[in-house]
């Protein structure tokens, strides 16, 4: 073994161009084939979606350096695929529960500024995942927050609420996310598993509205969302 023969065993100019014509060949078909789907470009991909595109590249791969394989194989395997994607999205269209199957469905993540306790409680999305989202859209507690849905492309929609109604919540920022170590009569302090803001008593209570699965506590804000 040595690097020559890896680098480039029995590689010859010829098919070095083949390789060339091959990949611009593949190239191109993946360009046509991606247009068929009908999709005006991907921000997020459902798995649905992701599975067709998974399905093209690799199908596109291997002819652009594979001495004995023809093109059209591929060029077939890929209208298949095209094919399954088009008559699943038709029978998407006509019936709901293929869709769920297929796409999944939007999940209530935040109702009335608290996070929804089975939604969270299955462990599908850790906090630090839609605290991000909500970050990223200038959410800074979950008292803003009158919905916040999580979407099947894995996009996260919010409903707010105005500044008037703006609630003590959560914050979701590293800084503010902190469990205190001692309580102020005064103050509110959100649970930091399920969002539910309360006077305390003990830096430790158990929470009332998630039970068991918290005992860390945050200062509560009300500050409202400047957009
Ligand atoms: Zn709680």
């Amino acid at each position: 073994m040595d690097l020559v023969s890896i680098l480039i065993y029995d590689t010859t100019w010829s098919f070095v161009a083949e390789i060339i014509l091959r990949t611009a060949i593949m190239f191109s078909m993946i360009i046509i084939f991606l247009r068929f789907t009908g999709k005006r470009g991907v921000r997020q991909l459902s798995i649905f979606e992701l599975t067709i595109i998974l399905s093209l590249g690799s199908i596109a791969g291997d002819p652009m350096f594979t001495e004995d394989l023809p093109i059209i194989q591929a060029i077939i395997i890929m209208s298949v695929v095209i094919g399954l994607y088009r008559l699943c999205t038709w029978f998407m269209m006509k019936y709901q529960p293929f869709e769920n199957l297929l796409e999944g469905r939007a999940v209530y993540i935040v109702e009335d500024g608290l996070l929804v306790l089975d939604k969270i409680k299955k462990g599908k999305m850790s906090h630090d995942e839609f605290f991000a989202e909500m970050r990223t859209q200038g959410v800074e507690h979950l008292g803003q927050v009158r919905v916040g849905l999580l979407e099947t492309d894995g996009n996260f929609s919010l409903l707010l609420f105005s500044p008037d109604d703006t609630r003590y919540g959560m914050p979701i920022f590293p800084k503010q996310y902190q469990a205190i170590e001692k309580v102020e009569p005064e103050q509110l302090y959100a649970c930091m598993y399920c969002g539910h803001v309360t006077h305390l008593f003990d830096p430790n209570e158990i929470c009332t509205r998630c039970d068991d699965d918290c005992e860390n506590w945050a200062p509560a804000i009300n500050t409202g969302i400047v957009r």
